[in-house]
């Protein structure tokens, strides 16, 4: 039966829920404030890795050693802000305790590999059908290491790649040279995803999917959804900032970080947190890899992009609201110039550009993806964290599933929205 569905945000989960729930045959309304794919949203700044092999959660055995130079240093990889300490420590201990064994973070990855996995022919087709094939890309993806020790140092999680059907191939020495020339000599050892891909740009993508939802018949209405009409679990309509009501038979709600409030209006209090990101772009560059690679020792990710070159990483807890500290950018492009050192230093400012964003995490690396606790017609589809591009063809598929009355292509037990409840 076709149903009026509310899509609530537009980032990649919105795009690939509308899309899907379009192609299901039911009527779509998208609500989002502003741009599609614009500068507000996550799927706007990430790197734009497709690492359908990024199975680990971001917590893993022995985490909570490193607590103390988290807190200390505010400019680490990894830094939480003291003012923001107590009020994320609840979401703090929930993400330490599930990584706390290895059999913990095993069972995670063995439930995101379905998600993930074939992500980038998911989006390689859903990139031609927007018209935009040019901006998905399938060569694999590079993991650079110093040397072979420092990969080594990181063997539980390439074990436990392995273990859930993730293969690579080892690049060392002059054949790494000779892939990479630009890459800083320090750098001697890498391993190749030859399954991955990556999104050349992934803001404009989104909006590219968007504009797609909206010519197949989807209608895109600039506006803030504010919670939700439900009467005797029956859901009956979307309500709106300006104050209207917006009907509809069924709701999903993918607004990234900022979900919290609205999947608690739809009776789900989930540990929702920000992990702030911040990308520097080197716009024109000429220098830089040949594939997008990841950087050991800067925890960064390096993509040649359609529009420049793009470092992206870090993680800094410190909330939705405070003001950005452009200081983690400078770290980004200091590395990036680091490990490329053929790039003009310093890089001419007004070729240089930089963002920050919210990956929307959940303490146990997964997505709150299901149906709610108030009614069984809103879809929770929030909580990607570290992995909500790569995940976004299947979350559509799923969503549009559920909405469907089908049943899900793949296990979503893990991800329901009540597992913290
Ligand atoms: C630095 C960085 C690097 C990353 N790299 C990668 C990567 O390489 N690969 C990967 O897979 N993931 C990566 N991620 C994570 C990924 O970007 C996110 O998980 C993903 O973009 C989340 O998508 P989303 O649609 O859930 O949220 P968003 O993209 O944030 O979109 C949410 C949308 O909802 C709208 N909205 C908010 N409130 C409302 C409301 N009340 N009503 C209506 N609309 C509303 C917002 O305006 C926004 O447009 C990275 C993230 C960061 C920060």
């Amino acid at each position: 039966m076709s149903k009026h569905v509310v899509v609530i945000g537009a980032g990649i989960e919105g795009a690939c829920s509308a899309i899907e729930l379009l192609r299901a045959g039911h009527r779509v309304t998208i609500l989002e404030p502003g741009e599609p794919g614009g500068d507000q949203a996550a799927s706007f700044g990430n790197a734009g890795w497709l690492s359908s092999m990024s199975v680990v959660p971001p917590s893993g055995p022995g985490l909570w050693k490193k607590v103390p130079g988290f807190l200390r240093d505010p400019l680490g990889p990894l830094a939480i802000r003291w003012q923001y300490f107590p009020k994320v420590l609840p979401w703090l201990t929930r993400y330490l305790l599930a990584g706390w064994t290895e059999a913990k973070v095993l069972r995670t990855a063995q439930a995101l590999r379905p998600l993930l996995k074939d992500s980038p022919v998911l989006h390689g087709a859903l990139a031609r059908e927007a018209g935009v094939p040019e901006l998905i890309e399938h060569k694999g993806l590079l993991d650079v290491h110093p040397n072979r020790a420092s990969f080594e140092a990181e063997a539980m999680g390439w074990r436990i790649r392995q273990a859930v059907g993730v293969t690579w191939s080892e690049v060392e020495g002059e054949a790494l040279r000779a892939m990479e020339p630009d890459l800083a000599p320090s750098f001697t050892f890498a391993v190749m995803v030859h399954e991955a891909g990556r999104c050349l740009a992934p803001g404009r993508y989104v909006a590219a999917l968007v504009a797609h939802a909206v010519r197949r018949g989807a209608t895109l209405r600039k506006a803030a959804a504010t919670g939700f009409k439900v009467d005797v679990q029956v859901l009956k309509g979307v309500t709106l900032a300006d104050g209207g009501l917006l009907e509809c038979d069924a709701a999903v709600l993918c607004c990234g970080a900022r979900s919290r409030p609205l999947a608690a209006r739809a009776g789900d209090h989930v540990p929702l947190e920000t992990e702030r990101g911040y990308h520097v772009m080197f716009h024109g560059a000429e220098q830089g890899p040949r594939h997008s690679a990841a950087l050991a020792g800067a925890k960064m990710v390096v993509n040649h992009m359609a529009d420049g070159l793009r470092a992206a990483g870090q993680v800094e807890i410190a909330g939705l609201d405070a003001a950005p500290n452009w200081k983690r950018a400078d770290i980004l492009r200091d590395h990036l110039q680091r490990c490329f050192p053929g790039l003009p230093n310093p890089y001419p400012a007004d070729k240089v550009t930089t963002w920050m964003g919210h990956r929307p995490s959940m303490p146990d690396g997964m997505p709150c993806l299901g149906r709610s606790s108030a009614s069984a017609d809103i879809i929770h589809a929030f909580g990607h964290g570290h992995v909500g591009l790569v995940a976004g063809p299947r979350t559509g598929r799923i969503v549009a599933q559920l909405i469907s009355g089908q049943t899900p292509e793949i296990p979503i037990e893990p991800f329901r929205p009540s597992r913290f409840h």
